[in-house]
């Protein structure tokens, strides 16, 4: 079972953190809006808040259902106002009585139409204004401190037992939505406290679809069984992907399994923090295409992990940015080949200053399940 983790508060830095990017940006303040920031910056994991940065104070608004919750995991960070009607209107009083005008902040990809459109009209009024925002607070997230590369490594480990605790019990004539929830009632087991996104199990030719969700397809002898799943600690994702065989795997199998388990640990052996999200893509997907399988890799090699399932950096063909030190990302290469079949690799790693630690400790020799 995970447990705690003790370090010191990183809230009171990360607030000051955002508070310095106010300046580089020219804002007042930050309203930030996205669930992940708000839990960043307050540790508060409920689904209903807003919050304003200031240099002068920190505002957290949330509902009544919260007033508990509020007291235990924000505590005295930031002066709590509790609405009862709309959080928004409490937002317009609150803004209302600031002595000047203010350029405030907001985050683009976290807010509704319906709100924007609400900031617009009472923008007219003049005594503010608004600015769309990108990454101020997800930028900060990339880089992870101690405690949460901790909590990541966790629900790493929690995933890979609750693997171990499935894999004896898969077998020919299950279907995809049964092998799933063995799964995930074994991630309960070990201590998951929500499935961060929809667990894949994809077998056959099903297996060649990237983002197949388990269907009522009945798992047969031959067949590839790609399990890509993930667990959730604290807030703290993981994310993990082996390919299995049910029976021995003929040729092609073995063949293409063993392109993508060395595409997979050349990439965790050249990955280094500075690389561009491209060229850590490249290591994979250079070797993929000599192999002659370069078409048959079709997304990105991996992705940022931490208290969302895919958050920033980027690892793709098409991310100039660069990975900093201490990032978590998968890496997780894939040859998929339409009506045959797929096999994907996925490790998640943590970007130390002279390579990577891997963090989900499962093996990658091909296992041949009983049939
Ligand atoms: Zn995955
Ligand atoms: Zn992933």
């Amino acid at each position: 079972m995970p447990q705690p983790v003790s370090h010191a508060d990183p809230r009171p830095g990360r607030v000051t953190r955002v508070v310095s990017a106010l300046t580089e940006h020219h804002l007042d303040a930050l309203l930030v809006t996205g669930a992940a920031n708000i839990r960043y910056l307050t540790g508060f994991s409920g689904s209903s808040a807003l919050l304003l940065v200031t240099p002068r104070e920190l505002l957290f608004l949330t509902d009544f259902r919260y007033d508990t919750q509020v007291k235990e995991e924000v505590g005295d960070l930031a002066r709590v106002r509790i609405e009862n009607v709309s959080l928004w209107t409490g937002l317009w009083e609150e803004l209302s009585s600031q002595p000047k005008t203010a350029v405030i902040g907001f985050e683009s990809s976290n807010v509704m139409h319906r709100d924007f459109s609400r900031f617009l009209h009472e923008a007219e009024g003049g005594r503010w204004q608004w600015r769309p925002q990108s990454g101020i607070v997800e930028t900060l997230r990339e880089a992870k401190d101690p405690g949460e590369v901790a909590r990541i490594e966790q629900a790493a480990d929690v995933a890979t037992h609750a693997l171990h605790a499935t894999i004896p019990q898969i077998r020919p004539g299950l279907t995809e939505l049964q092998v799933a929830g063995i799964l995930e009632k074994a991630l309960r087991d070990h201590g998951s406290e929500a499935y961060p996104f929809e667990t894949i199990v994809a077998s056959g030719p099903r297996s060649a679809l990237p983002h197949a969700r388990a269907s009522q397809r009945t798992v047969e002898r031959g067949d590839f069984v790609l399990l890509d799943f993930g667990a959730q600690v604290d807030g703290y994702c993981s994310d993990i992907t082996r390919t299995f065989v049910i029976g021995r795997a003929d040729a092609q199998q073995r063949e293409i399994y063993q392109i993508v388990r060395e595409a997979n640990e050349l990439a965790i052996a050249g990955i280094r923090p500075g690389m561009t999200g491209a060229d850590a893509d490249a290591l994979a997907r250079d070797y993929i295409a000599g192999r002659g399988y370069g078409d048959d890799f079709g997304h990105s090699l991996g992705h940022g992990l931490g208290l969302e399932v895919h958050e920033a950096p980027r690892v793709s063909r098409t991310s100039s940015t660069t990975l900093p030190v201490h990032t978590v990302v998968t890496v997780e290469p894939g040859i998929y080949r339409a009506g045959w079949g797929g096999v994907r690799i996925e490790d998640d790693v943590y970007v130390l200053p002279d390579g990577v630690r891997v963090l989900t400790d499962f093996t990658h020799d091909l296992l041949e399940l009983p049939a």
